[in-house]
């Protein structure tokens, strides 16, 4: 019966040992995926991979878009604008977000942002970790995004 116990005990402590070494390890190279992750976003908007799902489809009750995008390392999106701003809920992972003239911000799990209406922006991850954005659009009858030229890598690194 001790001797039972023994073993018992020992195989939970083995266990325990090899679930945490899994969780680090996963830590390491993936996020935690909430949602699916969709489609890949077209190399015309998109530096790298980013993969887009809609969660809301637009429609005259609601006039509001919501999605997920997660951002591979180093990936982020065109300068773009959209015409009545957008939120931006980080749920994991470290990225990056600025406004035409401002410095670069880094975003984290847990920070929400705030694009106003029209003014020129980017997001996408940092150059190590990824990051997983939900997005909200609202008031999509004023139309939902303007893409423009690719963010550079002088900009991309430089935050200026
Ligand atoms: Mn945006």
């Amino acid at each position: 019966m001790k001797s039972l116990m023994i073993i018992v005990i020992a195989s939970m402590a083995l266990l325990t040992t090899s679930c945490m070494e899994n969780k680090s390890a996963n830590k390491a190279t993936e996020l935690q995926a909430i949602f699916p992750k969709g489609e890949k976003g077209p190399a015309e908007h998109f530096t790298g991979n980013a993969w887009n799902t809609a969660l809301v489809a637009n429609d005259s009750t609601y006039n509001t878009v919501i999605g997920n995008v997660y951002f591979e390392p180093g990936a982020r999106s065109n300068w773009h604008t959209h015409p009545s701003g957008q939120i931006l809920i980080i749920t994991d992972g470290v990225g990056y977000y600025q406004e035409k003239g401002q410095p670069r911000r880094t975003i984290r799990k847990g920070d929400v942002v705030k694009c106003p209406p029209n003014v020129l922006h980017w997001h996408g991850a940092s150059p190590d970790t990824g990051m997983q954005q939900m997005y909200i659009l609202p008031k999509t009858e004023n139309g939902i995004v303007t893409w423009l030229q690719p963010v550079t890598d002088e900009e991309y690194n430089s935050g200026k």
